[in-house]
């Protein structure tokens, strides 16, 4: 008899964006004039910088050659791309990252979600609340968990971001093991700083344990005080693994590319307590279970680093930006309290009621959809998420209809 992974079972099923696309189309239905804003989708708008579709297209044009034709290329990402990443993005803030460090992927959903097969069993896991659920979902699907009771998964360390911590955790009071964490943040738009993001890598170093930094928002960082790479963080090389994605950086969420940082000196445990590097477990993983980005795609992110994809990207990312202060300044003249929005583009509201019923208020009365807050974790009720991924016009229209539906 063929069995079931029974941790499948304890998976709580995500009602989020299925109840939002109910709920969307049954207003729709009962008003058809009515045009709707989606100020809630977590997917950028814009079209690819101009200089990648060129990339892109030249690649395809060698892929149709024999003479330049390319077959399987190296799992772990061609160097030209590896080079460029460490050179633009790391060594440039003084992070030294080597390009063998570098493994490029299809996505940082499956990198972070992918990740934990390289530890224990019982390893302790610190998750943050509200959160990005792939951290979560794919330790229940490994076992590393007990069942969904109130709104929580039992074994798993919460570290609640809440109004009273500015929605930047604290250290944890028991020990742990593997800690999650992601800045600038899905969904709150909050940020780190380098203080802050010090006292983790202490945490993890004294304690043994190992950050796993999703950093796929840092091409929103304005503040040049804020660290874009934990990398920037005295010691972290030892103690912490990076994901990076071009989706959110450069418009690349149908494209697909993205990049893992395992430092050399980066290392975990064995079960009699001797070190273990963990760039060859992941390199092994990597070689096993993935056989690359395709090669057009990954010319496609080295000219994200051309100088005319620097300024295109940055023209993108500026653009939504530019979004985000205005949600933020109308949210403010309100008179919400939120977060985020400077150096993110997320904006977390706190919805003084139930994060539903401000969602279908907000659908009701201005035809605009939000993202509720309870759809991220128990700490997300009470507010919604709104974003920035749509053009200035929709923003807008849509920012002039909320204030009316809750003036
Ligand atoms: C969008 C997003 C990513 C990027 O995922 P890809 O698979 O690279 O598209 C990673 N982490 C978070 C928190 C995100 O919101």
């Amino acid at each position: 008899m063929i069995k079931i992974n029974e941790h499948y079972l304890k998976l709580q099923a995500s009602y989020l964006f299925s109840n939002i696309a109910k709920k969307v189309g049954e207003f729709q239905k009962s008003n058809p004039d009515k045009e709707i804003i989606r100020l809630g989708i977590g997917d950028v708008t814009r079209a690819l910088p101009q200089a990648c579709t060129e990339a892109f297209h030249k690649a395809v044009d060698e892929m149709a050659a024999d003479s330049s034709f390319r077959g399987y290329g190296p799992e772990q990402g061609y160097d030209f791309l590896r080079e460029a990443i460490v050179k633009n993005d790391f060594q440039s803030r003084g992070a030294d990252i080597a390009a063998d460090e570098i493994f490029v992927s299809d996505g940082a959903k499956c990198d972070t979600g992918n990740i934990q097969e390289l530890f224990t069993q019982d390893a302790r896991i610190a998750i943050p609340d509200p959160v990005y659920p792939v951290y979560l979902d794919t330790n229940v699907m490994a076992g590393r968990t007990g069942n969904f009771e109130d709104g929580r998964y039992k074994g798993i360390v919460y570290l609640d971001a809440t109004k009273e911590n500015n929605y930047v955790p604290g250290l944890p009071e028991e020990k742990v093991d593997l800690i999650y964490m992601c800045f600038p943040n899905n969904p709150t738009g909050s940020t780190i700083t380098k203080a802050e993001l010090q006292t983790w890598v202490d945490y993890a170093r004294e304690n043994q344990a190992l950050i796993l930094f999703d950093a796929a928002y840092e091409a929103f960082i304005r503040d040049e005080s804020l660290p874009k790479s934990i990398y920037e963080i005295e010691g972290a090389k030892e103690v912490a693994i990076e994901f990076r994605s071009f989706s959110k950086s450069a418009g690349f969420t149908g494209t697909r590319c993205a990049y893992t940082v395992v430092p050399k000196e980066c290392t975990a445990y064995d079960a009699r307590g001797g070190k273990q590097a963990i760039h060859p477990l992941w390199n092994r993983r990597h070689c096993t279970k993935f056989n690359g980005v395709s090669y057009p795609v990954q010319r496609a992110a080295e000219a994200v680093y051309s100088e005319a994809g620097k300024t295109q990207a940055k023209e993108l990312v500026t653009g939504y930006l530019k979004n985000a202060d205005l949600i933020a300044s109308e949210i403010k003249n309100l008179g919400y309290d939120f977060v985020g929005g400077d150096n993110s583009p997320y904006i977390w509201i706190e919805a003084k009621r139930d994060s539903w019923e401000f969602f279908d208020m907000l659908l009701d009365k201005a035809g605009v959809v939000c993202t509720p807050g309870a759809g991220f974790g128990k700490c997300g009720e009470g507010y919604i998420r709104l974003s920035a991924f749509n053009s200035y016009a929709n923003v807008e229209k849509a920012m002039a209809r909320i204030k009316k539906a809750l003036a």
